[in-house]
């Protein structure tokens, strides 16, 4: 296996010629919120697979759930006219978990990028059905993160995804993120920021003209961008732009939504409605490739009394609505119910945030700490705290290593750690996270 790493299998996210002199590590097997590498090494999964393990690896109810849906069907596709009870029960409980942010109906996909795909999508399909066809633009945020497929890298923040991929989705937008520590307004204060952004808002949509805009994309707290958490009235802001205007607000909670932020969904801590959500990840908590559109009344309504000529969906996975995939996802969530994760990510999110900013008073390299909202905690390495010289590369990788040899696999981006462990974390686990960072920062 070890020879054969770099060989066959590129890797996301990674440079293909440099894959021998860097291996990817070998992950075989996990328990809990543990994984272990080829080398028998084990570590606490900080990273939660990829924000995703909300449950930990042991959940023997889901697992059991995914054995017995896999004997009795197996696979039907879904596509049209056609539906299986797996995944009736899966809306069913989807829709529930998301009644109070206004959500009524869910539309299945085989993961984050095809839920964010699918929301932008139907955002155009909802304005045409309205009979204004001119609202086709997107407008997002820097920093944002809406996963790979076109339309997705198109509202994307970061350059870093889009560029090799030109010419993307035309019209486009992206405003400043919500980030005091790094901004173009150079502005520190949370508040003034936020109506900087704000004002930005406005400007683009009076460029533009608000009859071209389909839809405002966010994270309600920035994910891959460093965990980035706006000021409480960011969203309100946001939300009451786009109600002016009439331009949609899709919420893209891949990462916030199923209790990681210590809530079900992260727009109901700035007290928001979207238009519509994307979610994957903590839907299955990784047991199974599934994500979801969550449509709200408003949008819902708009289709569902439109002629079937016009208002038939033209858009669906093979995977949609994938019987074990549903299943999955019956489990996972009537499993975060009993399991309450949403108050465990509160409480122990609490814990690694203060744990880390503690850190920050011992080691320099810490330049910010960002998260307070569940399990969601960004780290930004600096050289020098003053002029907040982002941390050279090299370093940044030894320091991963040697938290990784201390017992923690954190996630690595830029010059930024980002941790999201599984939800079922315990008091115990998280001082262990804590203590393999100080060993690591230590040991530069
Ligand atoms: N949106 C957000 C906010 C995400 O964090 C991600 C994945 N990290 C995606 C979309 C894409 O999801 P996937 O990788 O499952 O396609």
């Amino acid at each position: 296996l070890k020879e054969n790493n770099a060989r066959q299998m590129w890797h996301p996210m990674a440079h293909p010629g440099d894959q021998a002199a860097h291996p990817p590590k070998i992950i075989t097997r996990a328990a809990g919120v543990r994984i272990t590498d080829i080398d028998d090494h084990a570590v606490i999964d900080a990273v939660g697979g990829l924000w995703c393990v909300n449950l930990g690896y042991s959940n023997d109810v889901v697992k059991q759930s995914i054995a017995d849906q896999l004997f009795e069907l197996p696979y039907y596709s879904a596509f049209a006219g056609s539906s299986n009870p797996p995944a009736i029960e899966a809306a069913h409980a989807v829709q529930a978990f998301f009644a109070e942010d206004g959500i009524e109906r869910v539309f299945f996909t085989s993961g984050g990028s095809d839920s964010v795909e699918t929301c932008l999508r139907l955002a155009r399909q909802y304005h045409r059905l309205r009979g204004e066809p001119t609202r086709t633009k997107f407008i997002s945020l820097k920093k944002g993160y809406h996963g790979t497929h076109f339309g997705g890298a198109s509202v994307n923040g970061n350059n870093r995804f889009r560029i090799n991929y030109e010419p993307l989705l035309p019209g486009c937008y992206h405003l400043p993120a919500p980030y005091p520590y790094r901004n173009p307004f150079n502005e520190t204060d949370p508040a003034r920021l936020a109506q900087l952004i704000a004002q930005a808002f406005e400007d683009e949509i009076a460029f533009q003209g608000a009859e071209t805009i389909a839809a405002l994309i966010v994270e309600p707290i920035l994910g891959a961008g460093g965990v980035i958490v706006p000021d409480a009235s960011f969203m309100p802001l946001m939300r009451e732009i786009c109600d002016r205007h009439g331009i949609l607000m899709i919420s893209d909670e891949v990462i916030t939504g199923f209790g990681r932020t210590g809530d079900w969904s992260g727009a109901r801590h700035w007290g928001v409605k979207p238009d519509m959500m994307s979610t994957a990840k903590g839907i299955t908590s990784g047991y199974f490739p599934v994500g979801a559109a969550l449509i709200s009344g408003k949008v819902a309504e708009v289709f569902e009394t439109s002629k079937p000529a016009e208002g038939t969906i033209s858009h669906g996975y093979t995977y949609s609505a994938h019987p074990v995939g549903a299943a999955a996802v019956v489990a996972c969530l009537s499993e975060t119910l009993r399991l309450d994760t949403k108050a465990n990510a509160a409480a122990r999110g609490t814990q690694l945030f203060d744990g880390v900013r503690k850190l920050a008073e011992k080691h320099g390299l810490i330049g910010d700490v960002r998260g307070g909202h569940g399990l969601m905690t960004g780290i930004e390495l600096v050289s020098d705290r003053a002029q907040k010289t982002p941390l050279d590369g090299t370093t940044v990788k030894r320091i991963h290593e040697a938290v990784y040899e201390a017992g923690a696999m954190v996630r690595m981006s830029g010059h930024n750690f980002l941790m999201s462990p599984p939800l079922t974390i315990t008091e115990d686990e998280v001082n262990s996270v804590l203590g393999a960072l100080d060993t690591g920062f230590a040991s530069v």
